[in-house]
């Protein structure tokens, strides 16, 4: 089977670059570290010093609860749970259902997608204070970071806005003021200011510019055959051959995350030919290995998608290696 490699070094630039903007860093390592593997990669982070985490669900938080100071369930379960594991609250029927003493407050400024409302803020922070939890963190997130649109600048001000009401009602009623975050990858370089935390993902990862990638996929060589011109390889022979040439038949396929392809696809050093099978792809050359990707900003191009979607789809069944 193919393998995942994990590059400790890009990693750590690019971790380096984000402290630069801000030291304090919420990890985003949902979706099982956006397909990096969340385990291994949480060994990664901790050995540089991230003390944070957000992540998807209670099944991910378990996994890694142990190796963090804080984790953060964006979409959290209605059970209580450790003290280091704090619920992301998305709605006031959300909040007034809660049963988990330690949360951070969602706020909508603009995405409208979850968080409550600005109007609800507080509404939400009299609930709070009657149920007694714990508000450790005030948040929000940008529709648009990856824009030139207004959008971001005008979702900043409103967290401005957020901000000064939830610390005025904290200093008011003598509650512990919460830290606040706001700024995504994309965000990252383009605010005045980041308020305390920051909650990169794809910029840990490399999957924008700027930043160096940190997954890289090998395949195995399974068969090697030569053919002769005019002969067809793979499914409905989508590719034909011109000339004589020897292709190898390597152990990766749209079973194992890469997404679907019927008329080849650039690899590193060659390429992909015809339709990919379920566990295999036919590629030109006589290899024994081959690199799939080693830059997912190349490797996307292939494919009408984001680099997002082609890292999170990798397998979990991949074996991951750091090096
Ligand atoms: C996924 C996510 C992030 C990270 O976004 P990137 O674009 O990968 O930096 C930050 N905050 C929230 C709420 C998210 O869902």
């Amino acid at each position: 089977m193919a393998t995942i490699y994990l590059n400790k070094k890009n990693l750590f630039y690019n971790l380096d670059k984000i402290s630069q903007v801000n030291p304090n860093i919420l990890a985003v390592i949902k979706d099982n570290a956006y397909g990096h593997g969340i385990i291994t990669f949480s060994k990664m982070l901790r050995e540089y010093g991230i003390k944070k985490v957000c992540l998807r669900n209670n099944f991910e938080a378990e996994l890694v609860k142990d190796i963090f100071e804080e984790v953060i369930i964006f979409y959290p379960g209605t059970n209580r749970n450790a003290k280091n594991i704090s619920y992301s609250i998305n709605s006031l029927i959300q909040l007034k259902k809660n049963r988990h003493p330690y949360i951070h407050l969602k706020i909508d400024t603009g995405m409208h997608r979850n968080g409550i409302l600005m109007e609800e803020l507080e509404e939400a922070l009299e609930i709070i204070k009657k149920k007694e939890l714990e508000l450790r963190g005030v948040f929000s997130h940008f529709c648009c970071a990856d824009e030139t649109t207004p959008d971001t600048f005008i979702q900043y001000k409103r967290f401005e806005e957020v901000r000064n009401r939830v610390i005025e009602f904290c200093k008011k009623n003598n509650l512990n003021i919460p830290y606040f975050h706001l700024a995504n990858s994309e965000a990252l370089l383009k605010l005045p200011k980041t308020f305390d935390y920051v909650r990169p993902g794809i910029a840990m990862y490399g999957g924008i510019d700027g930043f160096k990638p940190v997954m890289k996929l090998v395949a195995k060589t399974i068969s090697k055959r030569k053919i002769t011109s005019l002969q067809g390889v793979g499914y409905n022979k989508k590719f034909i051959s011109s000339k004589d040439m020897t292709v190898s038949t390597v152990d990766v396929g749209y079973g194992d995350g890469i997404p679907y392809f019927t008329n080849g696809c650039e690899l590193k050093e060659t390429q992909a030919l015809g339709k990919i099978s379920m566990d295999s792809m036919i590629v030109e050359g006589d290899f024994d290995e081959v690199i799939i990707f080693d830059d997912v900003k190349e490797f996307v191009k292939n494919f009408n998608t984001i680099t997002y979607d082609i890292l999170v789809k990798m397998s979990p069944k991949i074996k991951r290696i750091i090096n």
